[in-house]
């Protein structure tokens, strides 16, 4: 079944839309299926999980930090994770060039904004995010790398509203770029996009989508 998914998935993703399965509570047999297909990227929410799921699964999967990550717990994960996708502060993107440097990495970031209704999403807002792009602090920052933005939208069935939320991430992307990375030609990530909304979210030019239901099947609570 989880390759049957994936499969059909990837048949309709543009070539240029990077697949994260979220595979948040699954076990991992669940994701050596989708491995064995091909898939080698995979999202978590979890620090505990995450560093679990490392340590027992092969060593060319790239984890992805997609959740909330509080400051004290990213020591656990700096040693091998490809990209975290939340990067709600500015006080937790330091503590990520912290940990990366001792570890002798660069690591790569994304920076998350909020964009829906809902106060329980997080997220820089763009003015948050202008000030902290100018400020000298983040200009040294050597041991992190900002590869996009991230966001999420609201939970609703009113398509319009998650349009918009989408195309304002986009247009936020853009503007930074153009202003604060434009030397920087990795700084080329817009993740959005969920099961219930990937194909919305490519509309509005998401190129990297984190699904999980739709590959795995509903989650255990
Ligand atoms: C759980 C989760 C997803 C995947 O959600 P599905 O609806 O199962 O596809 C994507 N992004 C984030 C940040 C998540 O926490």
């Amino acid at each position: 079944m989880i390759s049957e998914n994936l499969s059909k998935i990837k048949a309709n993703l543009p070539s240029e839309v990077t697949l994260v399965a979220v595979s948040k509570t699954k076990p991992n047999e669940d994701i050596l299926e989708a491995y064995k297909s091909g898939q080698r990227i995979f999202g978590e929410n979890r620090v505990q999980e995450l560093v679990d799921k490392y340590e027992s699964l092969p060593k060319d999967i790239e984890w992805h930090m997609i959740g909330n990550l509080q400051t004290k717990k990213v020591k656990y994960i700096a040693p091998f994770v490809s990209l975290i996708h939340g990067v709600d502060t500015f006080k937790l993107l330091k503590e990520i060039n912290k940990r990366a440097k001792s570890e002798g990495r660069i690591i790569d970031v994304l920076i998350q904004f909020h964009i829906a209704q809902e106060d329980s999403k997080s997220g820089f807002t763009f003015d948050e995010a202008k000030e902290m792009f100018e400020d000298r602090e983040f200009v040294e920052l050597e041991n992190i790398n900002v590869r996009g933005v991230m966001g999420m939208a609201t939970f609703t069935d009113n398509k319009e509203t998650v349009q918009d939320e989408f195309r304002t991430l986009n247009n936020y992307f853009e503007v930074f770029r153009s202003h604060y990375f434009k030397f920087n030609d990795s700084f080329s990530v817009i993740s959005m996009g969920m099961s219930g909304d990937y194909e919305i979210a490519i509309g509005e030019g998401s190129n990297m989508v984190r699904i999980g239901s739709t590959i795995f099947g509903a989650r255990n609570k």
